[in-house]
């Protein structure tokens, strides 16, 4: 149904133990879609992506993505189903080189269709001369963009970006920027957390402000502008 969201979430509620950490939080990414995420520190933006990816369970509310519901759904199933959380500088396996770290991302049909170790080479060139090097003695930036082009392997049908810019020198991030890109001109749609507010909205079409736990604004990229930014996040 051309009509139904890639990713739909309703009313999505989280604790950890007593506290409340979400509530009522609802959103929709069509597909081949750039949201982005933002809000102050603590707001519950990486507590979202987890939600949203199995790792932490909602304790009420309805995921459902790709018209299935993932609500109670395992990190693994929902990574099988094509929705990728990042979670910042982690997923690489340190003992393995850059190239075995890829080729345990690609599955079985991805490995017959050849080719996308190579492109993840020219996607990040970086990755390609370290091609050998153990991921565990990359920098942190480098392993970020890793971790990026793992999760390109499998194609997946969403992204959760959460902070891949965090800490990272500006030509890094520019990379890392790139990279998105790519994904989403192949048809990716992309959630972005970030701390860079204006390259987020940059990025993305819509934005989503968090602000202790709860949707406080939502609406086109372009329309968060400076009010928005500095009501919610203390900005300029
Ligand atoms: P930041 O920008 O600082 O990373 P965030 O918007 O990603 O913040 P979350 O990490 O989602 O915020 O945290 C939301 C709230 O939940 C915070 O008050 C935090 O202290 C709390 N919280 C996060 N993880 C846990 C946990 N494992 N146990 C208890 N409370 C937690």
């Amino acid at each position: 149904n051309a009509s139904t969201p890639l990713l739909s979430v309703r009313d999505l509620q989280v604790h950890y133990g007593p506290a409340l950490a979400l509530s009522g939080v609802s959103l929709d990414v069509p597909e081949k879609s750039a949201l982005a995420v933002l809000g102050a520190n603590g707001a519950g933006k990486s507590t979202l992506a987890r939600a949203l990816s199995g790792l932490v369970p909602p304790t009420a509310g309805r995921v459902e993505f790709a018209g299935r519901d993932i609500t109670a759904a395992a990190p693994d199933a929902v990574r099988r189903s094509g929705l990728v959380h990042l979670p910042e500088g982690r997923g690489v396996f340190p003992g393995l080189t850059v190239q075995e770290n890829l080729r345990m991302a690609l599955t079985p049909a991805g490995a017959e269709r050849g080719g996308a170790i190579d492109r993840a080479f020219t996607i990040f060139p970086v990755l390609g001369e370290r091609r050998r090097q153990r991921a565990g003695t990359l920098s942190g930036g480098e392993q970020q963009m890793l971790s990026l082009a793992r999760a390109l392997m499998i194609t997946p049908r969403l992204v959760i970006a959460d902070e891949l810019s965090l800490g990272l020198a500006p030509r890094l991030v520019d990379v890392v920027f790139e990279g998105l890109e790519r994904a989403r001109a192949a048809g990716v749609a992309i959630i972005m957390i970030e701390q860079f507010a204006h390259r987020a909205l940059e990025f993305a079409d819509r934005c989503v402000v968090l602000q202790r736990g709860s949707v406080a604004w939502s609406g086109p990229a372009s329309g968060a502008g400076e009010e928005v930014l500095r009501h919610y996040l203390g900005e300029a």
